[in-house]
C-alpha cells in the first residue's frame, strides 16, 4: 500500500482494487450519512426526508440513510422490495411514477405503505379498484400535481407544460365529483416534484412556498385535510468548474419563515422532502484502472475499463457540450496536474468519453483513476448491458473495513438469462 494514494477513510484505494477489481464504485459510509445528519440539522426541525432510490438504488446505501433517518421514494417493485429489506417503516415509504402497473399498486396495497402518490385521474381509479377488490380501507394516497406555475433553475424543469407526470394543477381542482366516486381511496395530500439539480437555494425555496401554497388551496377547493405535502427537492450539487454545492444552511433559513407559516396553520400536516442525488452524489467515486496510454496526432490518451456502460452522467451523453465530472489520479493525488489526458473507456463508441483534455499528473498502465462525485445516477442510469460488460461492483467503506455491497456481474450471469433456440430447421 502507497502512503501517498488515495484513500476512502482508512482505506486505500490500491487495496480496494486488488481486492474487489475494477472497475468498481466506491462509496464513503462516512459521507452519505453525514450529509443526511447535516442536512436535517439545517432544516426547519420536523421535516422528513425521503432518499429517492433512482439516484442509487444499492441496499446498503439505502440502509444506511434509513439508519441515519431517511425514508424512501420508490418506484418500482424491486426499489420498493429493497427499501423493505433495507429496513425502512412502510409508513415512511412513497411509491410514485408515472406508468404503475396493476402489480405496482398490488405491491403498495401489500406492504401498506404511507402514500401511494397517483399521477393521473386514470390511475386514481385503477387504485380504487385495486383497492375495492381487497376491502382493507382506504388507501392513502398523494396526487401529484403539475403545478400551473414553472420554475427556473432546475436542468430538468417540470410543471407549467404538458407532462406525462402529475395530473394538470386545473384538473385537480376540479376533482372533487370523481373523488366522492372513489370510495377505497382517501386523498390526504399533494406532491410536487419541480425538477432535478437545483443549485441556487433560492429556487428551492420558491418553489417551496409556490407549493405550499398550491397544497393550501387545492386542499380547500377539495375539501381535503391536509396530511401529507411532499415539496420535492431536486438539491443539486456541483460537478463542473465555476459550479458550487447548494446552499443548504442558507435553504433552511429561508424556509424557517414559510414553513412555520404554513405549520402555524396545519400543525399535523406531515412535511415531506424527497431527495437522491444530493444524498448520494459525493459519497461515491468511480474508480478505473488505467490499460493503455497512447498518443493520436498529438493527443494523449488514457484508455481505462470502465466508461459510458457504468457512469454515463460522467460521460455526458444526451448533453450538448462535453463538461468534464472531477477525476483524480488515485495513485498519486497530490502530484502537480502537469499532464493533459483525454480519458475514454473500453466501448466501441467514440462518445465514451470519460474526461475531455483533463489536467492529471502522469499517468502509466496498471494507474488507477477516480471519478469524484459519483455516488448519483452511475450504473442505474447508464447502458450497462452495452457490450454486455454487465454492473461493476459496489464497496462501501467505514472506517478500516470494505464491504462488498454488490457484485460485478460475470460473464455467466449475464449469459444465464439468455436461452438458446434449439430450432432444427434453418430456412
Ligand atoms: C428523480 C426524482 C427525484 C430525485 O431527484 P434528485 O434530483 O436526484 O434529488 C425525486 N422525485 C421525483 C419525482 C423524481 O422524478
Amino acid at each position: 500500500m502507497s502512503k501517498t494514494g488515495a484513500t476512502t477513510q482508512d482505506v486505500s484505494a490500491e487495496a480496494i482494487a486488488e481486492e474487489f477489481g475494477t472497475p468498481v464504485f466506491v462509496y464513503d459510509a462516512r459521507v452519505l450519512s453525514g450529509t443526511l445528519r447535516e442536512l436535517r440539522g439545517v432544516l426547519p426541525a420536523g421535516i422528513d426526508i425521503l432518499y429517492s432510490l433512482k439516484a442509487n438504488p444499492n441496499i446498503s446505501v439505502c440502509s444506511l440513510l434509513n439508519r441515519a433517518g431517511a425514508g424512501a421514494e420508490v418506484s418500482s417493485v424491486t426499489e420498493l422490495m429493497t427499501a423493505l429489506r433495507a429496513g425502512v417503516d412502510p409508513e415512511d415509504i412513497i411509491f410514485l411514477g408515472p406508468g404503475k402497473t396493476p402489480a405496482d399498486l398490488h405491491a403498495c396495497l401489500d406492504a401498506g405503505i404511507h402514500a401511494v402518490v397517483c399521477e393521473s385521474l386514470p390511475e386514481l381509479r385503477l387504485l380504487d379498484e385495486a383497492a375495492a377488490a381487497r376491502d382493507t380501507g382506504p388507501v392513502p394516497v398523494l396526487l401529484r400535481i403539475n403545478p400551473a406555475f414553472h420554475s427556473k433553475g432546475s436542468g430538468l424543469a417540470m410543471g407549467g407544460k404538458p407532462r406525462q407526470f402529475g395530473i394538470d394543477e386545473e384538473q385537480a381542482r376540479a376533482a372533487r365529483p370523481l373523488l366522492d366516486d372513489l370510495s377505497h381511496i382517501e386523498v390526504r395530500g399533494f406532491h410536487a416534484y419541480m425538477g432535478t439539480r437545483f443549485l441556487n437555494h433560492r429556487d428551492v425555496v420558491s418553489n417551496t412556498v409556490q407549493i405550499l401554497s398550491m397544497a393550501e388551496s387545492l386542499a380547500t377547493d377539495l375539501g381535503i385535510d391536509l396530511a401529507t405535502v411532499d415539496f420535492g427537492g431536486g438539491l443539486g450539487v456541483a460537478y463542473f468548474d465555476n459550479e458550487t454545492d447548494i446552499d443548504v444552511a442558507a435553504l433552511g433559513k429561508e424556509l424557517e419563515e414559510p414553513v412555520a407559516a404554513f405549520r402555524a396553520r396545519h400543525p399535523d400536516c406531515r412535511l415531506v422532502m424527497e431527495l437522491g442525488r444530493y444524498l448520494t452524489a459525493r459519497a461515491g467515486t468511480y474508480m478505473t484502472r488505467a490499460l493503455y496510454v497512447k498518443e493520436s496526432m498529438g493527443e494523449e490518451f488514457v484508455v481505462v475499463d470502465g466508461g459510458t456502460n457504468h457512469h454515463m452522467a460522467a460521460v455526458g451523453i444526451g448533453s450538448f457540450v462535453k463538461r468534464n465530472f472531477p477525476v483524480r489520479h488515485l495513485g498519486r493525488p497530490h502530484a502537480r496536474a502537469d499532464r493533459v489526458y483525454t480519458v475514454t473507456g473500453p466501448l466501441c463508441t467514440p462518445n465514451d468519453t470519460v474526461v475531455k483534455r483533463a489536467p492529471l499528473p502522469e499517468v502509466r498502465p496498471g494507474d488507477l483513476l477516480g471519478v469524484e462525485r459519483s455516488g448519483a445516477y452511475g450504473p442505474t442510469a447508464s447502458p450497462v448491458l452495452f457490450l454486455s460488460h454487465g454492473y461493476p461492483a459496489e464497496v462501501m467503506v467505514d472506517g478500516d473495513r470494505a464491504v462488498l455491497v454488490r457484485d460485478r456481474d460475470r460473464p455467466e450471469d449475464l449469459l444465464a438469462r439468455q436461452h438458446l433456440a434449439d430450432f432444427d430447421t434453418v430456412r
